[in-house]
C-alpha cells in the first residue's frame, strides 16, 4: 500500500498557511515534504505492514508455561489530535501449540502502533493478532503510555499516563490467573 505523499505535503502547506507562517521562509521551504515523508516512512508506516504475517512461530514444547515479554517500547499517534503517545507494552501468553519468537511480539506491537490509534484500540489489536495466529490458551497485553495530547495541551496532567489492559482466553475467564500474571508483569517493572 502506498501513501499519497503529495497530498499529505499539500495539506501541510495549507496548514502552515493557516498558522500564518510565510511558506517562502527558508526554514519552511522543505517542511511539507519532510512532514509527509516522516509520516509515511515512520509515524503511520504500520498500515503497510501485515501484523499477522510478522508473527512467525515454532512448535511449543509440551506443558509450556506462560511467556512474558516486557518493556516493549512503542510510539503511536493519537487519532483525535494527531499527536504522539508513547510508552511500553507488556505482553503475556500461555502457548498451546505455537511459540512466537520474542522479537516477533515487538513487531506486532509496532505494526499496530505505527498507525492512527487510540491506546484502547491498540491494546485490543495486539491481543487479537496474537490470539488469531498463536491460538494460545490465554493472552494478555498491558500498555502504559504518556499522551502528548494531554501533557502538551496542559489538560489533566495528573492523568497523563494511561494504562490499558486486555485479556483473552484463560486471562479473561479466570480472574485469579489474570491477577497473577498482571502482578508478575508489574513486579518486574510494569510501573517503571
Ligand atoms: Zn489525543
Amino acid at each position: 500500500m502506498t501513501m499519497d505523499r503529495e497530498k499529505m505535503a499539500e495539506a501541510i502547506r495549507s496548514f502552515l498557511e493557516g498558522v500564518e507562517r510565510p511558506i517562502e521562509s527558508e526554514d519552511l521551504e522543505k517542511t511539507p515534504q519532510r512532514v509527509a515523508d516522516a509520516w509515511a516512512d515512520d509515524l503511520v508506516s504500520g498500515y503497510a505492514v501485515d501484523a499477522e504475517a510478522e508473527l512467525t512461530w515454532t512448535e511449543a514444547p509440551e506443558g509450556c508455561g506462560p511467556v512474558m515479554v516486557r518493556r516493549i517500547e512503542f510510539s503511536s499517534v493519537c487519532v483525535h489530535h494527531l499527536l504522539p503517545f508513547f510508552g511500553r507494552a507488556y505482553v503475556a501468553y500461555i502457548p498451546d501449540r505455537r511459540l512466537a519468537g520474542l522479537s516477533k511480539i515487538g513487531r506486532v506491537v509496532d505494526a499496530h502502533a505505527r498507525r492512527l490509534q487510540t491506546q484502547e484500540r491498540l491494546t485490543v489489536a495486539v491481543v487479537e493478532t496474537l490470539e488469531r495466529v498463536l491460538e494460545p490458551r490465554g493472552v494478555l497485553a498491558l500498555l502504559d503510555a504518556q499522551h502528548t495530547c494531554m501533557t502538551l495541551r496542559g489538560v489533566r496532567k495528573e492523568s497523563s499516563r494511561m494504562t490499558t489492559l486486555v485479556g483473552r482466553g484463560v486471562y479473561d475467564r479466570e480472574p485469579e490467573t489474570r491477577r497473577e500474571i498482571v502482578s508478575l508483569l508489574r513486579d518486574t517493572g510494569a510501573s517503571g
